[in-house]
């Protein structure tokens, strides 16, 4: 629907009701371009220069206004009805910021249309309490480095441990925080070590 993205501009410019649209626009703005659909209307506009000059503008600047001015009249002849999805059609709910399959935990999310068998399989890996705990060590261990001055300011990372924590990294290899460091720190680093 067009509620979402480029098309939402319909919106603003007085189309109602369920349709569908997407934007399109060519390399150097040559071609802009809106199609846009209800399940009994459909209605493409093109703008461009006969000699294939540039224009300039996008599908959204050029052709989209000129699509809404239409479809304004026409759904009013002919009313849009909610289009029923082809059975190749499924639906998921995904986290809008990486199009993972969403969980409780992800702030924004967004229903939508995949051909049955490509849509995702794998649960956002961004947001819930595992992505949770994990950013609120990194942000721990990143302020004030556990590592020595003198030691490299980055150090070497095994592979596969990308994603653990700075602090634990360090400490998994025998090396301790400086005694004066918070509390909360030393104690985990110790955890780590078996010793408390
Ligand atoms: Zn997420």
């Amino acid at each position: 629907m067009i509620d979402r993205g480029t098309g939402a501009s319909a919106r603003a410019l007085g189309v109602e009701g369920p349709v569908a649209g997407k934007t399109g626009t060519t390399n150097e703005g040559r071609d802009t371009w809106f199609v846009g659909y209800t399940p009994r209307l459909v209605a493409v506009v093109w703008v461009g220069f006969d000699q294939r000059d540039v224009l300039r503008l996008s599908g959204a600047q050029a052709a989209l206004p000129i699509w809404a001015d239409f479809m304004r009249t026409a759904l009013g002849v002919v009313p849009a009805t909610v289009p029923e999805p082809p059975p190749s059609i499924t639906f998921r709910e995904v986290d809008a910021a990486n199009g993972k399959l969403a969980t409780t935990w992800c702030p924004v999310v967004i229903r939508e249309a995949f051909l049955a068998s490509t849509e995702p399989r794998e649960f956002c890996p961004d947001h819930g309490p595992a992505a949770t705990v994990r950013s609120f060590f990194r942000r721990l261990f990143e302020i004030r480095p556990l590592a020595p001055r003198t030691a490299p300011s980055s150090p070497g990372v095994r592979r596969g441990d990308e994603d653990r924590p700075r602090g634990e990294r360090l400490a998994s290899k025998g090396r301790l925080p400086r005694p004066g460091l918070p509390t909360i720190r030393a104690r985990y680093a110790l955890h780590r070590q078996g010793r408390s």
